[in-house]
């Protein structure tokens, strides 16, 4: 697979996942604007990528931040191909009634506000350049609830909502606009949901997480020619036959 010529912005590009991703697509030859709010993180990661690798911090809860970062990726590279909205917070973990309105208000700018920024700054240019690719992480979360996680199962529930709106709005425009719930992975959000002790994901080993660099692989084949088969709805990594037909090894 190449992704020679193709431009990917990717949100929450600093660590985990994003920065997994970006290592990866740009390996296959992508162009890759890297965003999110750590800005040295990220100079860091486009100077081991090389000059295919543009950074621009960008808050994804602020919308002018957001429109910015399209901006550049357009200025830059001559168009938008890609967009991988994988920016996401957890932390902190409370029941309903003990949590701050604050930290809750956040989880939803950041997991809910933040895809719809991106993908309304996003779609006109994939648009107008004939069609693009846009791919939402969504979690086991969108159709499941645990204790203590009231906002994010609720924000990742309102993703797979954007992720269909996308496809129904906009697949007869050439968007092909699909999810990927990754099942849990060895990221730095895997620690804080250790370090709370609610619930049973936080029991896990980690040793039971995939790494994040399978991830990149199931995004790189989402984001190929295979994506249109999965358009609309979330690809589950966690199924033993999404992780063959990528290619990655049985669990
Ligand atoms: P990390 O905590 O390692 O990374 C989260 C990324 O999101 C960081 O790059 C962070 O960058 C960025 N981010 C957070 N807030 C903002 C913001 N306001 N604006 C822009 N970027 C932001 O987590 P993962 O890599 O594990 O998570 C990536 C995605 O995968 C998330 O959507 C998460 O919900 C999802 N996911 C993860 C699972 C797991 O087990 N790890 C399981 C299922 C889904 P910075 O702090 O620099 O802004």
């Amino acid at each position: 697979m190449t992704f020679s010529g193709k431009t990917v912005l990717i949100t929450g590009a600093s660590r985990g996942i994003g920065a997994a991703t970006a290592h990866h697509l740009a390996a296959l030859g992508a162009n890759v604007v890297l965003t999110a709010r750590s800005a040295q993180a990220l100079e860091q990661l486009a100077a081991d990528i090389g000059p295919q690798a543009k950074a621009i911090a960008c808050d994804v809860s602020d919308y002018d931040q957001v429109k910015a970062a399209v901006d550049l990726a357009v200025a830059q590279f001559g168009g938008l191909d890609i967009l991988v909205n994988n920016a996401g917070l957890l932390a902190p973990v409370h029941r309903v009634a003990d949590f701050a309105p604050k930290d809750w208000d956040q989880v939803i700018d950041v997991n809910v506000k933040g895809v719809f920024y991106m993908m309304h700054a996003a779609l006109p240019n994939m648009i107008a350049q004939g069609g693009g690719t846009i791919l939402n992480i969504s979690s086991g979360a969108a159709y499941g609830v645990l204790e203590g996680w009231s906002h994010y199962c609720a924000s990742k529930a309102a993703v797979l909502q954007l992720t269909r709106s996308g496809h129904e709005e906009y697949a007869a425009q050439g968007i092909t606009c699909l999810g990927l719930s990754p099942g849990t992975v060895a990221t730095d959000m895997q620690v804080l949901i250790k370090a709370s002790g609610v619930n049973p994901v936080s029991k896990l080993d980690v040793s039971d997480h995939i790494p994040a660099s399978d991830v990149a692989e199931a995004i790189a084949y989402l984001c190929g020619p295979a994506g249109a088969d999965f358009a609309g709805e979330d690809f589950h990594l966690k199924a033993p036959e999404s992780r063959a037909v990528i290619g990655l090894p049985a669990r």
